[in-house]
């Protein structure tokens, strides 16, 4: 660029769980009753303070308020608009009433929680009655506006906008939630006209409902709300994010907002089909810093895109921003100490991130070539490149992808291998993971202990856990998982191509962070993973011993992803890797192989026509874990929810030999798509919810057997819980898996 003078540029929001968790422990110290709210707030107070003051320092014009949340900002929003969830009576007047909504308690069920479009952040759903009635509480929106006036920073307000906030929620039966958008758009300019008052005149209203598929309906909403918005006497920013606008890009510009974001690191080539459709005096926010991921923007492709809007729209209706939020990525990198140099070079979390932005928006010249010389090394770095793996993917052939023989013909030779009874029963692989576990674990971590203590204690566990599923009268057995914190990092930990950090975590819900591990490049398998733990339980015992893997999808799902390769290769390297594991297993004896699948669904594209390819190699990198085995080998996968009607053939296709997953809570509701779909290989419907510690008499999950069999044949059904038991306690989990078997027992003794 050659003006000069720099654009300006904005974040989002900002993470608020602070570079130490600080808002973690303080939630959770309050929970436990060892702090006082005034000290929960003093800390929410602070942690704004800084975050602001950090941003301002960093040189970001336009700096957000109002995206910090104590829990959730859905379920401000809600507070804020006087619609939360009716069965709470009044909305919360204290932060105690307010969190009886976000979590369990004795007297109440909290409020569902669901994830925030295709992140792994989880909101708390609105529930649409019809007997709410709105009323503006703009009590928190207005004490942060000031509260950053009172450190000199003018800030630009976030609002979740109305149509996406009514689409997130659930409607009760019989509620039309069209029927609500005249009062929340009402409530809305209510809330509008306040912050006008107080001297605001710029707001953030998020749309991401603005990139997924709309109807007619939806975008009839989007229309009537921003007609009646934009009368109002403050400028909105109507931001988009998390994908292209597509074809909802007419109705975007249509709304006549502004200033209209877009997000350009997931849909660059939007940016001048955009520019050429806005009006003549809408401002162009170009979100171009990643808040999805946490690799260093690459200038070199960026500057293009700025210099485009700059020459169209001229700077001063240009801003340079986040592509959506930074609440989806870490704080900050300067508390990496034990991460590899090299590899962190390449990173930026939040904090570096606004660096870039400013970086960008005044062509600076020193951090353009720090920035292009980062990019390079990136890219000729001999560590991230594993020539032997890219050659096999190269060389994969169909026949890696297909088992031998069809499912019947495998299923023959596995009966007579196994030659379990009908409707045998197993679980799903994880079993208490007990305090003692967990401090052995933490002591082993800090050195506390060694490893050969360590791994004593975990093979009296492994050995405790057999005899118990022995006792119990279970036909398929597994090692019950106690050398593992995670089902995802326990195996990023084996694999090259994966680096770890310390302080990476990122808010999933309430007071929960997860620290995903980071794929920087190839990634490789050097030594088996499972094998030894595997054949150490299977050597205890006269039973078939499951395997247990984490799948490809999942691995990748929750991982930070290299973003220089495409998503599937990086998917296949991983399935690769696990192919290999799974024949390891097989030589080592094991009969049965699970492949644990939960992430699948949720890596579905937001938009449907997109879900074709992605369902494409995804069930490829499944098939190509699994299908380097004897047809003799039995292939378990199990996935963590009901939602399978749409996905359907995908699941079937995946051709696992069994598939269990959850299906208690909707009382085997789901078992109708697969009967509609003639599936035909072995299903376990879970008969026991893991989520909650209450046991389940046998004839309740007789009944839901009972279920099953009216809908499938009784050859293919398995027995098995929800989901792992880790969570659970012995007492619990003995007693239930009892009622378990001899709920199959029972059912089997009608045949
Ligand atoms: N095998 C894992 C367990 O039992 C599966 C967990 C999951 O599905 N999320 O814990
Ligand atoms: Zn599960």
């Amino acid at each position: 660029m050659t003006s000069n003078t720099p654009l300006r540029t904005s974040s989002l929001g900002f993470p608020r769980m602070g570079g130490k968790r600080e808002l973690k422990f303080a939630l959770e110290s309050f929970w436990k009753g060892k702090t006082t709210e005034a000290e929960l707030l003093a800390m929410g107070k602070k942690l704004r303070q800084d975050h602001w003051l950090l941003q301002k320092e960093a040189g970001i014009s336009v700096i957000p308020s109002n995206d910090f949340s104590f829990y959730d900002q859905v379920l401000d929003t809600l507070v804020m608009i006087g619609g939360t969830p009716e069965r709470f009576g009044a909305p919360p007047n204290s932060l105690v009433q307010y969190f009886a909504m976000a979590r369990n308690s004795e007297e109440q069920t909290a409020m569902e929680m669901t994830k925030w479009f295709d992140t792994n952040y989880h909101y708390l759903v609105p529930e649409w009655t019809s007997g709410l009635t709105f009323r503006a509480n703009t009590s928190k929106l207005l004490s942060e506006v000031r509260e950053a006036r009172a450190l000199g920073i003018e800030t630009r307000p976030v609002l979740i906008g109305p149509v996406t906030l009514l689409l997130l929620g659930k409607a009760a039966p019989g509620v039309d939630i069209t029927l609500l958008l005249p009062k929340l758009t009402e409530v809305y300019r209510q809330i509008i006209a306040e912050l006008h008052a107080e001297g605001v005149t710029d707001i953030q209203m998020d749309e991401p409902m603005l990139v997924t598929d709309l109807g007619p309906s939806e975008n009839q909403a989007f229309r009537s709300v921003y007609n009646q918005l934009n009368e109002l006497p403050v400028k909105l920013m109507l931001t988009s994010f998390f994908g292209g606008l597509g074809d909802n890009l007419s109705l975007a510009v249509d709304l006549c907002t502004a200033g209209l974001h877009i997000d350009a690191v997931r849909a660059p080539e939007e940016v001048s089909a955009v520019i050429d459709s806005l009006g003549t005096d809408q401002t162009l926010s170009l979100g171009v810093v990643s808040g999805r991921n946490i690799w260093l923007t690459n200038f070199a492709s960026t500057q293009p895109l700025i210099r485009l809007a700059v020459e169209a729209l001229g700077p001063g209706r240009v801003i340079v921003s986040t592509s959506c939020s930074l609440l989806h990525t870490p704080h900050d990198l300067q508390t990496e100490k034990k991460l590899d140099p090299r590899i962190k070079s390449w990173l930026r979390f939040s904090g570096e991130k606004l660096f870039e932005l400013v970086a960008l928006a005044s062509s600076d010249e020193e951090a353009t070539k720090a920035n292009a010389a980062a990019v390079a090394d990136r890219e000729v770095a001999e560590s991230s490149r594993n020539t032997a793996v890219r050659k096999r993917l190269a060389a994969l052939a169909a026949g890696d992808f297909t088992r031998v023989r069809p499912y019947g013909q495998r299923a023959e030779l596995q009966n007579a291998r196994l030659k379990l009874p009908l409707l045998p029963t197993t679980t799903i692989g994880s079993f208490p993971q007990t305090t003692d576990i967990r401090q052995q674990r933490a002591a082993f971590k800090h050195g506390h202990i060694g490893r050969q203590q360590y791994e004593d204690f975990l093979r009296k566990a492994t050995e405790h856990c057999i005899r118990e599923q022995e006792r119990i009268g279970l036909d398929v057995l597994v090692h019950g998982e106690f050398e593992r914190n995670d089902m995802v990092e326990y195996f990023a930990e084996y694999l090259d191509g994966f680096a770890f950090t310390e302080n990476g975590w990122v808010q999933s819900y309430g007071s929960r962070c997860v620290k995903p591990p980071v794929i920087y490049g190839d990634v490789s398998r050097p030594k088996p993973i499972t094998v030894e733990w595997s054949s150490y339980a299977q050597s205890l015992t006269k039973r078939p011993m499951k395997g247990m893997l984490t799948g490809p999808i999942t691995i990748l799902q929750w991982s930070f992803v290299r973003d220089d390769i495409p998503r599937k290769d990086t998917a296949w390297q991983i399935a690769i890797a696990l192919r290999d594991e799974v024949g390891d297993l097989e030589v080592a004896g094991l009969p049965i192989i699970q492949v644990d699948e939960p992430a699948l669904r949720e890596g579905l594209p937001l938009r449907r026509s997109e879900w074709a390819l992605y369902l494409e190699w995804a069930v490829e990198a499944f098939k190509l874990t699994t299908s380097g085995v004897t047809d003799a080998m039995q292939i378990h996968t199990h996935m963590c929810y009901c939602e399978f009607e749409d996905i359907l053939p995908s699941i079937a296709a995946l051709d696992a030999d069994v598939i269990s997953m959850e299906s208690a809570r909707s009382r085997m509701e789901l078992l109708q798509a697969f009967r509609a779909h003639s599936y035909p290989n072995g299903i376990g419907p879970g008969v026991f919810d893991i989520h909650t510690p209450r046991v389940p008499s046998s004839e309740q999950m007789r009944e839901l057997l009972g279920l099953a069999l009216e809908v499938l044949r009784p050859e293919q059904i398995w027995v098995n819980p929800d989901c792992g038991l880790k969570t659970r306690d012995w007492t619990e989990t003995t007693a239930a898996l009892e009622h378990m078997c001899s709920a199959a027992a029972e059912a089997r003794s009608a045949f």
